[in-house]
């Protein structure tokens, strides 16, 4: 188990140490390359591009942290540029076109590739080392992306671990900032190894947001754009991209929670969307895995 080290000195150096599998041998000095980026981008050459276009290659770890000059340093020469940005959303991507499905499914794919490198995963890297605790949540306080205004958290509801979802990530938009209305986007729930096994929505009482309808909320979820190095920076791209690459199934989802609620008949005295007895609206198993290979990446 990972050894949690208070104080951000330490937790500096251990975050190093779990890098060094993530940078590979030299893993201090291109750390600190990362926060050059002309440094970066002098390095990025095509034919270190090239290699990306191999499932293997995905694991440069630059691909993450450096898609802006990765790409435009990229001569195009390769035609690969394209396969380490385009695991990035939002850069302002150039060259090859690659569809947004395809480049979603590959971030998540390589997300978890570099994840299960130290032996991690996205559960594993939320949680931290942390015992859940029902309904608590992680990371504490949320995560808030100021920019795009997607928040996110992690709990579980049952944490038995006979359970087949060990727990979910409740996402979120804040279309006005931090300090506004905040509309529930989805459920994206994960098996104990992390792997992600179902998309769903929820009745309002469950998340308590300021609700708005289906035609209001789907526009939403283009928005959903994790940039935040913490908790952690692979757990965010992993989730942005699986809301990019599940959008249109999110879609349906909340407008079939939207007909779930128009059907619901609540007890008498109770409003629907207070009804306890119902908590979700609706549910979609998936299988990244095989949703990617149906995509061809
Ligand atoms: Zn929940």
């Amino acid at each position: 188990m990972r050894r949690r080290v208070p104080g951000s000195i330490a937790l500096r150096g251990s975050a190093l140490r779990r890098g060094q599998p993530m940078f590979g041998s030299s893993s201090l000095r291109r750390c600190r390359a990362l926060l050059s980026r002309s440094t970066l981008f002098r390095r990025c050459s095509g034919s270190r591009c090239c290699t990306m276009r191999s499932g293997s290659a995905l694991l440069g770890s630059r691909t993450v942290f450096s898609c802006g000059p990765l790409c435009r340093g990229c001569t195009g020469a390769c035609g690969c540029a394209l396969r380490c940005c385009g695991a990035l959303r939002g850069h302002g991507a150039i060259g090859p076109a690659m569809s947004d499905l395809q480049r979603a499914a590959q971030e998540a794919l390589f997300c978890q590739t570099i994840l299960a490198k130290s032996g991690d995963n996205v559960l594993l890297e939320t949680l931290r080392g942390a015992a859940p605790v029902t309904w608590a949540h992680y990371p504490p306080g949320d995560v808030f992306d100021p920019d795009s205004g997607a928040q996110w958290y992690y709990h579980c509801h049952d944490a038995s671990p006979h359970a087949a979802e060990h727990g979910h990530f409740h996402c979120f938009i804040r279309p006005q900032g931090k300090t506004g209305p905040i509309h529930h986007l989805v459920g994206v729930g994960v098996d104990a190894y992390g792997r992600l096994v179902r998309l769903f929505t929820v009745n309002h009482w469950v998340v308590g947001d300021d609700w708005a309808d289906a035609a209001t909320t789907t526009p939403l979820l283009e928005r959903f754009d994790v940039h935040m190095a913490r908790p952690s920076y692979l757990v965010n791209r992993w989730l942005t991209a699986v809301l990019s690459l599940y959008q249109a199934e999110i879609a349906q989802l909340i407008a079939q929670r939207d007909a779930c609620l128009d059907r619901h008949q609540p007890p008498e005295g109770i409003a629907t969307r207070e009804d306890r007895s119902l908590e979700v609206t609706s549910e979609l198993m998936v299988d990244l895995a095989a949703r990617a290979k149906a995509l061809g990446v």
